[in-house]
């Protein structure tokens, strides 16, 4: 085994939660879960870091992956404390013994008088410990270095190679780590216990568990660590176990193996010492999905009118998702693309409970025949739980949603009995567990729930607030600039003069690609000239992600989106065997993909629905996406011929499929009267009333 999928690097702080939030030197954790970049997470004290790295730990190791845990202090204390300290000269038996001494809540520790008590111990109170941050004195800890003596090695041996670090004894003042190591060991040695088996510490284990505690130092790639930061408003060590995170995930596993390849057994080590520059430099690569290729577009040669299914094909598998990642709350992920797996957190229900307003008993010690029990005193409801047990052969008051009491397995319905004074009567023959929902029936803590790719429903997020998910990784959303090309076109509103005409493609282009959950950015109008489109094309491909041109598409004199990317090489002309529609023209301009629609509105929208909408799909990450068809009588008859696919705008009466009266490709009128498409094949059909067509509903291209 080399390969993580996950890393977590976490800066650990020494002191108390006390004082404002979020505090200068808490705790971050930077986080990037297969593969996916989450913003770092602030943790108010240990305490809570603790229980979150157990869940991740849980989380990741039920799900498969490996995980990378990376503790921004040392692991170990110079050579000769260890034995000094416990009789064996083992890091973990440090660790145990901290353990055992160190006592820490939020608010208070004890780790200057264990420190004290180690000097008074080890070096006649003089060392090897020293500085004192707190206002109480402690017997045999010296609060500077005047009457200081230390009877151990100052630095570990990577210290010595680590400029700027700092020793491990120093436990205050500005840049001491001593404290941290103190309080962060048993945190660590807690966590090893736990889930022993499951974790190895690097360097004094060979890591062949799912779980790898490694230290890190972020100030070894001091000048990566200033860049990162001057780029972001996030505080320092939020961005220093970011970038950790990130470059750690970045490393390919035989790097990885090379970089953790040391011998340090009693002291540890620092991740990457020695490897600045190779971590600077994979550091400094920018991080974005890998860009599409040149020759995305291109057509097999000698094809002449392609049909509809090929250029799907083509389509799908020539582009990828082009987004980067972000972390939101899942309460506002409706509609969004979700980026990274989820995995339920907790059970749904989360312990056994019941299903009716009944009551509930055990099943086993129920008499034989018709049974009479009688009823402890007290309930059970949702959210108020029945703290004591129930005797065999009693039955407990118990309501819907209530978690099932010590003793009671089985719920008889309210209906079903007949209730005295103190005591209720059913009917013999209900069977074990009637009436009560199994822990985890519904889904089972650890279980993926939702894949990469999922465009979230109301029913999604309902289920991730259920499983205990909060935020969710999602897409960024799409960005796809509009743009209107013509001589003859005025804006909506304005006087227009003979010969011109409004411009209703991109407000159409525009308000579907909102629909589609994608961000519209308007470019405007363009006149038929190369210049001024060259331009729009630019400021496009830089403000978006994706570029829809409308207009100009074709091979006539002023078909200048066509004769501009045939120019500069960028395009392929789709000669797609689709009515309506004429050659749509498809580009990589400065690496952003360009759809040229045809001008005529109608084979505008339809050339998007059909084409550019799965195509930006699969660059906004949410996979290919096919719209979902219904096959429905005719309600109207047509005679078609070979040779292209057709999309005839209509609509559902009567559970019949009608058509709009005419084809005319400029008749947007029709678009606004239909509320589908109906999809007749490439070959050639005869329609009579009744027989069966595809309808495709508009709420199906989502
Ligand atoms: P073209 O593809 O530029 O030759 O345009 C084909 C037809 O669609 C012409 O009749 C244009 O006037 C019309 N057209 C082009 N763009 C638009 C637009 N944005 N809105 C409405 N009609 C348009
Ligand atoms: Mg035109």
């Amino acid at each position: 085994m080399s390969a993580f999928h996950s890393f977590a690097m976490v800066d650990c702080a020494g002191g108390n939660d006390t004082g404002p939030t979020p505090r200068k030197d808490a705790i971050w954790m930077g986080l990037v879960r297969d593969g996916i970049e989450a913003r770092p997470i602030y943790f108010r004290n240990r305490a809570l870091l603790e229980e979150a790295l157990a869940e991740l730990i849980e989380a990741e190791t039920a799900a498969g992956r490996r995980l990378m845990i990376g503790f921004d202090m040392p692991f170990g204390y110079p050579q000769g404390f260890a034995a000094a300290l416990t009789g064996a000269d083992d890091p973990f038996a440090v660790w145990d013994w901290l353990a055992a001494h160190i006592e820490d809540s939020p608010k208070s520790n004890n780790r200057f008088e264990v420190a004290a008590g180690i000097n008074r111990d080890l070096g006649a109170g003089k060392g090897p410990f020293w500085a004192n941050g707190t206002r109480t004195d402690h017997d045999g800890l010296p609060r500077t270095r005047a009457s200081y003596a230390n009877p151990f090695p100052d630095r570990r041996v990577v210290e010595t190679h680590a400029r700027g670090s700092f020793t491990c004894w120093q436990l205050a003042g500005a840049g001491a780590v001593g404290s941290q190591v103190l309080m962060g060991l048993p945190v660590l040695h807690r966590l090893r216990t736990r889930f022993a088996g499951r974790v190895r510490v690097w360097p004094f284990e060979p890591l062949d568990a799912p779980v790898a505690f490694v230290e890190i130092w972020p100030s070894l790639l001091r000048e990566a660590m200033a860049r990162a930061e001057a780029g972001s408003d996030l505080p320092r060590d939020a961005v220093q176990v970011q970038t950790m995170a990130r470059l750690l995930a970045r490393l390919d596993a035989a790097t990885l193996d090379r970089l953790l390849e040391v011998d340090a057994p009693e002291e540890g080590w620092i991740f990457g010492l020695g490897h600045e520059d190779l971590l600077t430099e994979i550091l400094s690569a920018p991080l974005a999905p890998p860009p599409l290729r040149d020759d995305c577009f291109a057509l097999p040669a000698g094809v002449n009118w392609t049909p509809v299914d090929e250029a799907l094909a083509l389509l799908e598998t020539r582009l990828t998702p082009v987004t980067g990642t972000e972390t939101r709350p899942a309460t506002q992920a409706l509609g969004r693309i979700l980026a990274a797996p989820v995995t339920a957190r907790r059970s749904n229900p989360p312990s056994p409970n019941a299903a009716v307003d009944g009551y509930g008993f055990a099943h086993a010690a129920l008499p034989a025949g018709d049974p009479v029990l009688p009823l402890t005193p007290g309930r059970a409801a949702a959210g108020v739980p029945f703290g004591g047990t129930v005797p065999k052969g009693q039955a407990l008051r118990i309501l819907t949603g209530a978690a099932l009491p010590r003793g009671v397995d089985t719920v008889v319905l309210e209906e079903d009995v007949t209730q005295g004074s103190n005591a209720i009567a059913f009917r013999a023959g209900i069977r074990p567990g009637s009436n009560t929902r199994r822990a985890g029936e519904d889904v089972t803590a650890g279980t993926p729930i939702l894949s990469p790719g999922r465009v979230l429903s109301p029913g999604d997020i309902a289920l991730l607030a259920a499983t205990g998910a909060s935020e969710v990784t999602l897409r960024k959303r799409l960005r796809v600039a509009v743009i209107s090309t013509g001589d003859e076109l005025v804006e909506a509103g304005d006087s227009a003069g003979p010969g011109q005409i409004y411009d209703a493609n991109r407000p159409m282009l525009i308000s579907l690609l909102d629909r589609l959950g994608h961000v519209p950015v308007d470019m405007g109008r363009i006149s038929d000239d190369r210049r001024a489109l060259r331009d729009a094309l630019d400021r496009g491909a830089q403000m978006a992600d994706a570029i829809l041109t409308s207009g100009g598409a074709s091979a006539g004199d002023e078909d200048h989106v066509s004769a501009l990317l045939t120019e500069t090489g960028a395009m392929t002309q789709w000669r797609i065997a689709v009515k309506p529609g004429r050659p749509l023209a498809l580009a990589l301009w400065q690496g952003a993909p360009v759809f040229g629609l045809p001008g005529n509105p109608v084979a505008a929208l339809v050339c998007t629905l059909i084409f550019a909408r799965p195509a930006l799909g699969l660059l906004a990450g949410a996979g290919w996406q096919v719209p979902q068809g219904y096959d429905l009588p005719a309600g109207f008859e047509k005679s078609k011929k070979p040779g292209r696919r057709e999309y005839l705008r209509a609509r559902v009466r009567d559970g019949r499929a009608e058509v709009f009266g005419s084809e005319g490709s400029g008749r947007i009128s029709g678009l606004s009267w239909a509320e589908g498409l109906v999809e007749l094949p490439d070959g050639a059909v005869q329609v009579r009333v009744g027989d069966p067509v595809r309808y495709i509903p508009f709420d199906s291209f989502r």
